[in-house]
């Protein structure tokens, strides 16, 4: 089969290649990609900004039918699945036997370290399906492994209560389902954004959710600030206006990854006595929270998705993704094949 892949450490090196179809060993399954999302770690991994193990199928946001199965994994084909990312953790350590896989030293996540979802099939571990909400479209299924990653860093314990205030930065797909999250907590969100997220603004109301841009944030501030700040941005001046928009003794939570040593006036915490909390990939409790969120209604995911590409169209797809252009952009193999 063909495959997105990282083929070399170092800045580039990617490029689809062709990689033996995988077999699924006794408790994995095989899974063929409905859709794999492209995400700002996936250009992180082209740029040399995240660690990867090349050469390695890149694509971690993967949603899919189970086809095949290896022993004592049978009775999972034929589900509608998105995955958990992680192939191998080493259920030894602390951060394992306390349920925080994440946070694992030993941790080989698909689309870094072992091969992912840019490709029309994918092995993993049967503990890692969960089942995609029938009311969730074919390639919006993508977007449950982003959702559990917003949830593990808002849900357990909720960043949020009623009459909170929240304030999201960055407004692509993790601002978005972050808002989401936050509202299904009870606050009143607003988004923000720069001019070039108009789109995504636009979206954030359709939503339900307010929005600023940048621009106006400072005069927006409610009152002392926001009890609760989220930044999604991953950018410095993005995260400076975030810390600066929280109340004292308020919430700063940061999910978006800079991918570089960035300069920040972190005097604004002590000063401040701001609370900051984090959250990096996913845990199982978080895939529970992502589901009951979806099935609940309070977070819709196809509002999320702007277009499907074949593995072929995988450089147009970044680079829309890279000048922000959509919200999230998804790469289902099965259009290779439909292409003439
Ligand atoms: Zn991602
Ligand atoms: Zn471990």
């Amino acid at each position: 089969m063909r495959g997105l892949m990282k083929l070399a450490a170092g800045p580039g090196h990617v490029e689809v290649g062709e990689v033996p179809t995988p077999v699924p060993g006794p408790g994995e399954v095989l899974v063929e990609v409905q859709a794999t999302g492209i995400c700002g770690t996936d250009l992180h991994i082209e740029d040399d900004e995240f660690p990867s193990r090349p050469p390695v199928v890149m694509g971690h946001e993967v949603s899919g039918l189970v086809v095949a199965a290896g022993a004592g994994a049978d009775q999972h084909v034929g589900r509608r699945v998105a995955l958990e990312t992680y192939f191998f953790t080493c259920e030894v350590c602390d951060a394992c036997r306390s349920g925080r896989r994440n946070l694992c030293p030993e941790r080989r996540s698909i689309g870094s370290h072992v091969n992912g979802g840019f490709a029309s099939h994918v092995v993993v571990p049967a503990r890692n399906l969960h089942d995609v909400a029938a009311t969730v479209g074919e390639h919006a299924g993508a977007l449950y492994e982003p959702l559990a990653c917003a949830a593990n860093a808002l849900c357990d314990p909720p960043v949020a209560s009623p009459g909170d205030r929240a304030l999201v930065v960055g407004p692509g797909a993790m601002g978005l389902i972050s808002g989401q999250v936050l509202r299904a907590q009870g606050a009143a969100v607003t988004l923000s954004g720069t001019p070039r997220d108009a789109a995504r603004l636009e979206l954030a109301r359709a939503l339900g959710l307010g929005t600023v841009l940048a621009a106006d944030l400072a005069a927006a501030i409610p009152g002392e600030g926001f009890d609760v700040v989220v930044d999604c941005s991953g950018a410095a001046p993005g995260i400076d206006a975030a810390l600066r928009a929280t109340r004292k003794g308020g919430h700063y939570v940061q999910i978006g990854i800079a991918g570089k040593p960035i300069t920040l006036d972190i005097d604004l915490i002590t000063l401040h006595e701001l609370v900051v909390t984090s959250g990096f990939a996913s845990t199982p409790r978080s895939w529970r929270r992502a589901e009951a969120l979806v099935e609940g209604g309070h977070v819709r995911l196809d509002p999320l998705l702007t277009q499907a590409f074949p593995l072929a169209s995988w450089r147009e797809a970044f680079d829309r993704t890279r000048a922000a252009d959509g919200v999230k952009l998804v790469i289902d193999p099965r259009l290779d094949a439909a292409a003439p």
